[in-house]
């Protein structure tokens, strides 16, 4: 489920300046599709008219065949699971963070979720910044460990799709590997779109998408593109 399609899609946050200049293309449902492209490209606008936070100019949107305006901003929030390049982490346990967006997970599910993406060891403590009340302080956790709490936060809230806005490399390498490993884990099965920045790191998609100045100027698969350039 939750196959997505772009039609023709054009879109502007100001009249004078097209940001999408007319893109089509289809996620199908538990496919991996990710979009590559230099910054400014227009690759996070995606993600963000998929939530309609605004509305597109021209073209279409569906999911699973419904036109998105058709959706309402409430349900497409609960279908559509988002782990962002830079988590804030709330003054409260990791457990708590985790369980943002679905109070009613039970304790377990909450720690499956955490053993998945393999911060288990301290979803009791607070994060750094934050002091408890009876003095204990927060924990430090690394650009990766925030990242991974995310990854817990949107195992358990297990969506039908996952947009993956990957971080632009302030990770070495081995906490990129765990990275990587955890999401697979997450986008197994799942309609899946990737915000990447580099090629590298989408080897395993269905799909690559290349996006410069608002256009698609390449597609295909990982090997695909690379036997082209
Ligand atoms: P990418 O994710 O590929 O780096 P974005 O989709 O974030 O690109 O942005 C595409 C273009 O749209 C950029 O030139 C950016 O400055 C512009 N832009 C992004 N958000 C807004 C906004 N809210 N209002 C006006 N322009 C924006
Ligand atoms: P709430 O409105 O309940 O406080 P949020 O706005 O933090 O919740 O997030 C609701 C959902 O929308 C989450 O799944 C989150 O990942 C997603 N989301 C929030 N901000 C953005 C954004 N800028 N781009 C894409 N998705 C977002």
């Amino acid at each position: 489920k939750g196959a997505i399609a772009f039609r023709d899609v054009h879109f502007a946050y100001d009249p004078q300046r097209p940001i999408l200049k007319g893109i089509s293309f289809d996620v199908p449902a538990g496919k991996t599709v990710a979009i590559v492209g230099p910054s400014g490209a227009g690759k996070s606008t995606i993600s963000r008219l998929l939530f309609r936070f605004y509305d597109i100019q021209q073209g279409s949107i569906t999911i699973d065949g419904q036109d998105l305006r058709d959706v309402t901003q409430k349900s497409l929030r609960r279908a559509i699971g988002m782990v962002p390049q830079d988590t804030v982490l709330f003054n409260d346990t990791i457990a708590y963070n985790i369980r943002y967006g679905r109070p009613d997970a039970t304790d377990s599910e909450v720690e499956q979720a955490a053993r998945m993406a393999q911060i288990a060891d301290f979803i009791e403590r607070l994060p750094q910044g934050y002091k408890s009340m009876v003095g204990e302080r927060g924990l430090k956790l690394s650009g990766g460990e925030k990242q991974r709490v995310a990854i817990a936060r949107t195992i358990l809230k297990s969506p039908t799709i996952l947009i993956l806005d990957e971080a632009t490399s302030a990770l070495d390498t081995a906490t990129e590997q765990e990275i990587q490993s955890a999401l697979d884990i997450v986008s197994k099965g799942r309609t899946t779109l990737v915000i990447a920045h580099r090629l590298s790191t989408v080897i395993g998609a269905d799909e690559i998408i290349v996006l410069k100045d608002g256009q698609i100027v390449e597609r295909g698969t990982h090997r695909k593109l690379l036997e082209q350039n």
